[in-house]
């Protein structure tokens, strides 16, 4: 499958009940062939509206994080959620949903062929890395899976209710931006334009 068939496919899913209520799919932003892809749990009420994920104050902060370690959406990366519509008053996704959904992201990833990938927030580390994920004891370890480097982090709106995690997930992007360095051959010297 292409990527463009991909997304046509995607967005029009109603492979789960969240469909009813979703105003907008949001399939992912960024660089197609990112080496470095990052994974939220699913749309809030913001993204739902404008179609994009991260766009509210967990998006600006995230977007002020990534900036930190020379990281944009429009030049060097992939974000993506384990799940494409906004669950209902911002509830966590029912694991059936979870189930429904994350085939659509496994084709991303496999279609992206990232080198790191970071989950943000504990969803997304349970399904993509383990399911007994700790994120208050694990966020910044590496996890070695089929050949990718896999880490998590806070999720943005963790930092944006304790702001006492924040000093941590500044160690956790510096670790990132080590790891990116060390394996990654393009992300600081992007070839590819956004789409
Ligand atoms: S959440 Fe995923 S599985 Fe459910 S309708 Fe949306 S795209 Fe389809």
């Amino acid at each position: 499958m292409t990527w463009q068939q991909l997304e046509a496919e995607c967005k029009n899913c109603e492979k789960c009940a969240l469909s009813e209520t979703r105003t907008n799919v949001v399939f992912g932003v960024g660089i197609k062939d990112a080496e470095v892809l990052f994974v939220g749990e699913g749309p809030g009420e913001n993204e739902d509206l404008q179609g994009e994920p991260f766009v509210g104050r967990g998006g600006k902060l995230l977007d002020d994080m990534l900036k930190m370690i020379d990281l944009d959406r429009s030049k060097n990366i992939y974000i993506a959620n384990i799940v494409k519509c906004r669950p209902p008053k911002n509830r966590d996704p029912f694991g059936t949903e979870q189930e429904a959904c994350i085939g659509w992201l496994r084709e991303q990833i496999r279609l992206i062929n990232p080198k790191i990938v970071v989950c943000l927030g504990r969803i997304a580390a349970k399904i993509l890395i383990k399911e007994d994920f700790k994120i208050t004891q694990e966020h910044g370890q590496w996890f070695d899976i089929d050949g990718v480097k896999y880490t998590a982090l806070y999720h943005p709106a963790a930092l944006l209710r304790d702001v006492h995690r924040r000093p941590e997930t500044f160690e956790d992007l510096r670790e990132i931006r080590s790891m990116i360095r060390e394996i990654c051959e393009n992300t600081y010297n992007p070839q590819t334009p956004a789409f």
